[in-house]
C-alpha cells in the first residue's frame, strides 16, 4: 500500500480534474464545434488534437503489456520527469534521492522545481546497493530515481536490489527504462500490479528512432496516472506527434531490425575499443552506447571533435574520471571513429 494522500502535494490533491480539454458532449464527439475558438479553415490542423490520446494509448497498451489507463504520454519523457516533481514534491520542504552517476535530467528538474537532490554513489562497477540508497532517505523523501539500463554507465541495475528499494521505500520509485529495448532483462514496466509506488519511464527517442517526435511515456497504476493527467498542460501531445507515433508502431518490425543491428555493432565497436592504445577499459553495456575509460579522455575528445565527431565526455561525473560515452551509430559511422582512433597517438 502507498498513501497517496500523504505523498501528493496538497495543492495537487485539491484539484478536481484537469482541464476538460476535449470537444465532447456526453462522451460523443460533437457535430459542430463552436466551443474552443478554433478556426473553421485549414483542416485538419485547425482543431485541437485528442487530449486523452485514446487511439495511441490503445496501441501502446497492447505492445507494452499495460492497461490503457496505466499510460501517461508526455512531450518526451522529460515532461514526465518534471511532472513527478510537480505532483509529489513541495519546494524547499521535500527532497529526492537518486543514484549517481545517472541521467542529468533528474538533477536539472529538481533544481528547476527548487527541490533538494540527494545523490547516492553507485559502487565502482556502477551497481546499486539498496540499503546504502535507503539510508539517504528521510521522512521528506518523496521520490527515488533509478535508471536501468543506466546512463552514462550502460549497465542494468541488480533486479533484487531494485526490488528491495520498491518494497522498503514509502514514496514513489521511478525507474527510467529509456534503454530497456536494448536489454535482455525483463522490464519493471510489466510488474506494475506488484508495486503501487512504481513509475516506469519509456521514450520514443532511443530504440524507436523518434527523438524529433518528442514523445515519452510514464507507466504506473491508474491512481498515479490520474495525477499526471490532472497536472499536465492541455493538448501536450500535438496531432503530428500522435500520428507519427502511430505510424512508428506500424513499423515496429523495422524497429526490431534496427535494434538487432545496433546490438551487433555494439559488440563489434566495444571489442575494437578494448584493443585501442588510448583505451584503458570498456564497461559492459545493455544499451545503445557504452562507457570507455581512456588514457586521457579530454585529449581524445578534442581529437575526435576536430574531425567532426561528437562523443559525450562524462569525465566530470562521479566515478567516470577519464571516461567517454560512445553512442552506437551506423556501421559506416562506427567504422570511421574506429579508423580514426587506431591512428590516434597521444602526442598529437
Ligand atoms: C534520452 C533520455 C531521456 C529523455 O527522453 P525524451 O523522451 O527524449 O525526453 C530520459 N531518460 C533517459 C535515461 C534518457 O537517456
Amino acid at each position: 500500500m502507498i498513501d497517496l494522500q500523504r505523498l501528493v502535494r496538497p495543492n495537487i490533491l485539491k484539484l478536481s480534474t484537469g482541464f476538460h480539454a476535449e470537444s465532447e458532449t456526453d462522451g460523443q464527439p460533437c457535430r459542430i464545434a463552436l466551443d474552443a475558438n478554433e478556426n473553421p479553415y485549414n483542416k485538419p490542423f485547425n482543431r485541437y488534437p485528442s487530449d486523452c490520446q485514446r487511439e495511441l494509448k490503445a496501441q501502446l497498451a497492447k505492445l507494452k503489456r499495460v492497461a490503457d489507463n496505466e499510460i501517461f504520454l508526455g512531450n518526451g519523457s522529460t515532461e514526465a520527469i518534471d511532472l513527478c516533481y510537480r505532483i509529489f514534491c513541495q519546494p524547499r520542504i521535500d527532497n529526492v534521492v537518486a543514484i549517481e552517476p545517472t541521467c542529468r535530467l533528474y538533477r536539472q528538474f529538481a533544481a528547476v522545481n527548487d527541490i533538494e537532490y540527494r545523490p547516492v554513489p553507485l559502487s565502482d562497477d556502477f551497481q546499486l546497493d539498496a540499503s546504502q540508497l535507503l539510508k539517504a532517505c528521510n521522512g521528506h523523501t518523496k521520490l527515488v530515481w533509478l535508471c536501468s539500463p543506466n546512463t552514462p554507465s550502460g549497465n542494468t541495475l541488480d533486479t533484487e536490489e531494485v526490488e528491495k528499494v520498491l518494497r522498503t521505500f514509502h514514496g514513489m520509485v521511478i525507474i527510467d527504462e529509456a534503454y530497456s529495448d536494448f536489454s535482455r532483462r525483463n522490464p519493471f514496466r510489466i510488474r506494475l500490479s506488484e508495486f503501487p509506488n512504481l513509475i516506469v519511464l519509456n521514450t520514443f527517442s532511443k530504440a524507436w528512432g523518434g527523438a524529433a517526435v518528442r514523445l515519452g511515456m510514464a507507466f504506473a497504476q491508474n491512481a498515479v496516472i490520474d495525477l499526471f493527467n490532472k497536472v499536465k498542460p492541455p493538448y501536450n501531445i500535438s496531432r503530428m506527434a500522435q500520428e507519427c507515433a502511430i505510424d512508428l508502431l506500424r513499423h515496429r518490425y523495422d524497429i526490431e531490425d534496427w535494434t538487432k543491428i545496433i546490438l551487433l555493432e555494439r559488440q563489434r565497436v566495444m571489442k575494437a575499443f578494448e584493443s585501442l592504445n588510448c583505451c584503458e577499459k570498456v564497461y559492459p553495456s545493455s544499451a545503445n552506447f557504452f562507457l570507455a575509460r581512456m588514457k586521457n579522455a579530454r585529449n581524445v575528445y578534442g581529437y575526435l571533435a576536430e574531425k567532426g565527431i561528437c562523443v559525450y565526455d562524462c569525465s566530470q561525473e562521479a566515478l567516470c574520471e577519464d571516461c567517454l560515452r560512445i553512442t552506437i551509430g551506423s556501421k559506416a559511422e562506427n567504422s570511421e571513429i574506429l579508423g580514426l582512433l587506431r591512428f590516434y597517438s597521444p602526442a598529437e
